[in-house]
């Protein structure tokens, strides 16, 4: 029997969970909070179980077409002479099984474009939306959603990221801790422009 299935947070792991969902059948619907498909971030890296199941996906090749031609982490000094080199794990390393940076990073913009686009047409997708509340009993979840509207599910699923709401709301009266603690620090990230070289080579 299909399941009507509601997923929380169409990040990286909302999109594959519903592209494998839809796959098998089930109807799955994907609330965002975001007014778009949250597309943006840095580089990450496929470790492992990560790219095994791309494959399982069939998705290897949209990832290689966008994946960063990463080379290493090169430390120069003042002068551009060469002071380290970690160079990217790829499919020649051998038994190495980690390094910094791999042939499998990619943008997260791209990665979770990839995912979404595998499955848009069987996958319902609701942005600017979010879980305010829900009910569980012994046949199905009914979900309150921050548009007004309501709707009954037989599964829901909180992919919402590492403060996932979703989660809180389900630990919320059950007596277990939040297991996500915020120590109040604080990481900033940015780009630079980026002309491409080759590494060993100096600037
Ligand atoms: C914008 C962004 C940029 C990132 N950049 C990087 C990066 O550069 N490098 C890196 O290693 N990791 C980055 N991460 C984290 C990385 O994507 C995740 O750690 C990893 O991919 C796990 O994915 P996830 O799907 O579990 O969660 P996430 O990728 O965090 O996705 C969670 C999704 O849920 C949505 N969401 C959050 N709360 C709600 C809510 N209450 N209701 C509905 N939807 C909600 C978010 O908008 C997001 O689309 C980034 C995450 C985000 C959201």
């Amino acid at each position: 029997m299909p399941l009507s299935i509601l997923i929380s947070g169409a990040g990286i792991a909302g999109t594959a969970l519903a592209f494998r969902l839809s796959k098998l059948g089930h109807r799955a619907t994907v609330v965002e909070r975001f007014p778009h498909l949250h597309a943006s971030g840095l580089q990450l890296d496929l470790r492992g179980d990560g790219i095994q199941i791309l494959r399982q996906m069939d998705l290897e090749d949209v990832f290689r077409a966008h994946a960063v031609p990463e080379q290493g982490i090169q430390l120069v000094d003042s002068a551009g002479r060469q002071r380290a080199y970690f160079p990217a794990r790829n499919h020649r390393s051998g038994p190495v099984s980690q390094a910094f940076t791999s042939e499998w990073g990619i943008m997260r913009g791209d990665l979770c474009r990839i995912v979404y686009q595998a499955a848009q047409d069987r996958v319902t997708y609701r942005y600017g939306t979010s879980i305010e509340s829900f009910e569980q009993d012994s046949d199905e979840v009914v979900v309150h959603l921050s548009d007004g509207t309501t709707g009954s599910f037989h599964l829901l699923v909180g992919a919402d990221g590492q403060a996932s709401q979703t989660r809180e709301m389900m630990l919320r009266g059950t007596g277990h801790a939040e297991p996500f603690h915020s120590l109040d620090g604080y990481t900033a990230y940015f780009t630079i422009p980026w002309t491409p070289f080759t590494i060993g080579s100096s600037r």
